[in-house]
């Protein structure tokens, strides 16, 4: 058989599966200083995030997480797994010596429990979280306080979009 034909250029001619889902592109996700701050959805006391994909049929989202103040921001437990990308400022976990810092990439495997601390001489984090399944917020001995997903992301974003005048339905474009 044939390999392609060295300088011919030309589109895939046949029909897409029936049932895929329509592709997502969002422009300018990395450009952190031209923001639009509607689009940052509250999630606790200068912490904030911005949904890029909230994925329903697979269970996972990627959003960009904003933290404006240092300290312990939570101690959680991942039932899937995280990839992370740290775009500015940084950030560790008290259980490891690793520091999640500006233009890295960290991975965080299902079944860890950490507890997240943004160094004090940080003023402003920024951090692209691909966040799959579940994961659940626990106190220091492990017991579950609260949970996260990607549901609880589109229920909060939805809400925040409806009450910055964007529409309930703003957050319909990043669902899939
Ligand atoms: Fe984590």
């Amino acid at each position: 058989m044939a390999g392609p034909k060295q300088g011919v250029v030309e589109p895939f001619r046949g029909d897409q599966p029936r049932g895929m889902v329509d592709d997502l592109v969002v422009p300018q996700v990395l450009d952190l200083e031209n923001t639009d701050e509607r689009l940052w959805v509250p999630q606790a006391e200068q912490v904030s995030f911005r949904p890029l994909l909230l994925s329903v049929t697979q269970g996972y989202f990627v959003n960009l997480l904003r933290v404006r103040r240092s300290g312990v921001l939570s101690r959680h437990r991942h039932a899937g797994p995280v990839h992370a990308f740290p775009l500015k400022g940084r950030w560790h976990y008290l259980e490891h010596d690793w520091v999640a810092d500006t233009n890295g990439y960290a991975f965080e495997p299902p079944g860890e429990t950490h507890t997240l601390v943004v160094p004090e001489d940080v003023d402003e984090m920024v951090t692209l979280f691909h966040v799959t399944g579940t994961y659940v917020y626990v106190d220091p001995e492990g017991n579950a306080v609260g949970y996260e997903d990607v549901f609880t992301k589109l229920e909060a974003a939805r809400n925040h979009y409806a009450e910055v005048g964007l529409g309930v339905e703003y957050v319909d474009q990043f669902v899939r």
